[in-house]
């Protein structure tokens, strides 16, 4: 915050105006840490960079310039128009604007259409603060017009109002009902990082029930999944947890999500935590096996109360590279080559010594060997 009072105070003496803008204001009121402050200005991007010895261009073509100072990076951004439409007969480029008024229009709800200058004076033409009183996502605007500019804005207002546990305003709610369909356009990239948003955040259940009411269900892919009930849903900080949920709570794999491009790791995440859930009881090897991360969302989707990490600490061993031997030291007691043999043996080896069957040290493990080997070949 002091930092971005900095920069508005440099921007103003050198004769612009400056001020925090969206969703920071909002958090402030509302008494929250804002995560990230957003900067406009009139100045233009290279007068912005004029003023700062170190700044990156994140966003130029968009009008942003990141100010690094104190070790801080605060977005500032040129007065403009919004430059995408997602009805694609405009062209992505952006339209700098004179006035403030006219930067805060742009914006999609009046809770994130306010300003606060260097003397901290609320800047609100739209009655945000009066909606966040009354705990109202609404439009800035006519809400079906701006919604038919940009379909994302409807998939924000429902991402919002779980951030944030509000209503939405019933003329907005009745705009999106109407304007549905245009989600349809929308990069599922982007449709992704909404939804991934909605399931990390408190009020999961409220976003869900408005992505249904909505209608938007019914033109998401997947749309059906997000339907079912979110009550028992815990958020872990982890979006793979809200799509590990609906995917088990449909009775569904992973392919019936895949449209939303899942990195591997994410994905992995998601079929594991599917697979923990599923099963019935969990012992030392459930607890070996699966990651803590894993089993946190299992548990979650079982509504199984366990202590994880004291099962894992209490385990005799956490990964492979604790056992006290090796595959070469199995090579030598069998006086065998590399093969498919070893990678099974290993795998018994662990579920012994997990199971609390034999000790993990390297003589124990020897004796137990040359006996089962024998005996199995
Ligand atoms: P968060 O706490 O999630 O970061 P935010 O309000 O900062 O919330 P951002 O997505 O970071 O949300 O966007 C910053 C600001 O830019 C918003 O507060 C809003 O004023 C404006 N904005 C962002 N996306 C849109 C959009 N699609 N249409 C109109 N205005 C938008
Ligand atoms: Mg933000």
């Amino acid at each position: 915050m002091k930092t971005a009072l900095k920069v508005v105070e440099t921007l103003e003496k050198g004769g612009f105006e400056a001020y925090i803008v969206g969703g920071a204001v909002r958090d402030l009121l509302l008494g929250k840490t804002p995560h990230d402050i957003d900067v406009a200005t009139n100045a233009a991007p290279q007068q912005v960079k004029s003023f700062f010895s170190r700044t990156i261009d994140t966003g130029i073509a968009h009008g942003t310039v990141l100010v690094m100072l104190d070790g801080e990076g605060t977005e500032v951004t040129t007065f403009r128009t919004e430059g995408t439409y997602s009805d694609k007969r405009r062209p992505d480029t952006v339209k700098f604007v004179q006035s403030l008024e006219e930067d805060l229009k742009r914006r999609d709800f009046t809770i994130n259409a306010m300003a606060l200058d260097k003397t901290q004076a609320i800047i609100d033409p739209f009655g945000g603060r009066a909606d966040l009183e009354k705990r109202l996502i609404r439009a800035v605007g006519n809400p079906e017009e701006r919604f038919q500019e940009d379909a994302l804005r409807m998939l924000r207002a429902v991402r919002f109002s779980g951030q944030l546990d509000f209503q939405i305003d019933r003329e907005t709610l009745l705009s999106i009902q109407k304007e549905s369909e245009g989600i349809r356009s929308i990069a599922v990239e982007r449709l992704k990082n909404e939804l991934d948003k909605i399931m990390v955040q408190g009020h999961t259940a409220r976003s869900m029930s408005y992505l249904k009411e909505s209608g938007l269900t019914g033109h998401l892919p997947a749309g059906p999944l997000f339907e079912t009930d979110w009550s028992f849903y815990e958020a872990t900080g982890q979006p793979a947890g809200g799509w590990a949920y609906m995917l088990y709570r449909g009775n569904a794999g992973f392919k019936a999500i895949q449209a939303y491009k899942f990195s591997n790791e994410e994905r992995k995440l998601i079929e594991q935590a599917l697979i923990a859930a599923g099963l019935g009881q969990w012992d030392d090897w459930t607890y070996y096996i699966f990651s803590a991360e894993q089993l946190e969302i299992a548990a979650i989707l079982a509504r199984k109360k366990v202590d994880i990490a004291g099962r894992k600490a209490a385990l005799p061993i956490q990964t492979k590279s604790d056992l006290a031997v090796n595959g070469a030291n199995l090579m030598e007691w069998s006086g065998k080559k590399q093969g498919p043999w070893l990678k099974k043996w290993i795998e018994a080896l662990e579920q012994n010594i997990v199971y609390g069957k034999l000790e993990n040290d390297k003589e124990s493990i020897k004796d137990w060997f040359i006996n089962e080997h024998h005996s199995d070949a």
